[in-house]
């Protein structure tokens, strides 16, 4: 079967991502992570780019939430122009990229990536809804496959939507081809790798060229861990089992 794409016609098609506006999703983000606390990045991002919810602050809960829903429906309304054209915008970004994301991601995660046959990666079920949010929290939902994207992104929506369904399909790889570590690793362990796997795969040119994110925030604890993992990919051959047993068994080592 050389040089040619294998399909098994049982699989899932490629997921359709869809884009939506959502103000009681964008209520609960709110809630959810104004805090006010110190050295909470995401509560003070939320003041940074709505310094009015600050009086929010001495109120007890019942009286913010009720602040914060009024909050979010009157933001919403004053830029629902704004809100709607980046919306279709985004959609149109999503479309550009998608084939060309699909195709390099089934490229990573076949196991021979170097080789011609590639195998088409079965994408988990989902409801891959992407809701633009007035605040740049990005939360998301792995299970339902469901993600918020800033609509000020610095990075852009298509990073965004691109770094999610990574997150998307690397949990469901892991989960069916290293259970027994996706069991017992523990959510933090999981999270941290699904993250470094990001760290390193969009920094692979064909994914800048998706992203146009030549250098994106990392989620490594540096620069040079940043290296070390980008050495360990080199290293497995940009095979992602060989990648994900490696960096197991750095971590298992390091502990
Ligand atoms: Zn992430």
């Amino acid at each position: 079967m050389a040089n040619s794409f294998c399909y098994n016609i049982s699989m899932e098609p490629r997921p359709i991502l869809r884009f939506q506006l959502d103000i009681e999703y964008d209520q609960w983000t709110c809630r959810e992570f104004l805090t006010f606390k110190e050295g909470d990045i995401f509560s003070a991002s939320i003041l940074k780019d709505h310094p009015a919810l600050i009086s929010c602050e001495k109120m007890e809960s019942e009286k913010r939430n009720e602040f914060i829903t009024s909050y979010v429906e009157k933001y919403s309304e004053e830029h629902k122009q704004e809100l709607a054209s980046t919306l279709e915008q985004a959609k149109n970004g999503w479309l550009k990229v998608e084939d060309a994301f699909f195709k390099e991601t089934d490229k990573v995660f076949s196991k021979n990536p170097k080789e011609e046959t590639i195998y088409i990666y079965d994408w988990p079920k989902g409801k891959y809804l992407c809701y633009l949010s007035i605040f740049n929290c990005n939360p998301r939902f792995i299970k339902e496959k469901e993600f918020q994207a800033y609509y000020k992104h610095p990075l852009g929506i298509n990073f965004v939507c691109i770094h999610e369904m990574l997150h998307f399909i690397f949990y469901d790889y892991l989960e069916k081809n290293f259970s027994e570590q996706y069991k017992t690793l523990g959510k933090r362990n999981l999270w941290k790798l699904s993250e470094i796997f990001n760290d390193v795969i969009l920094r692979i040119d064909e994914f800048i060229s998706l992203t146009k994110q030549k250098d994106p925030s990392i989620y490594a604890q540096s620069r040079e861990e940043l290296v070390i993992y980008q050495r360990m990919w080199e290293e497995a051959k940009e095979n992602i089992d060989t990648f994900i047993k490696n960096y197991l068994n750095k971590i298992y080592y390091d502990i």
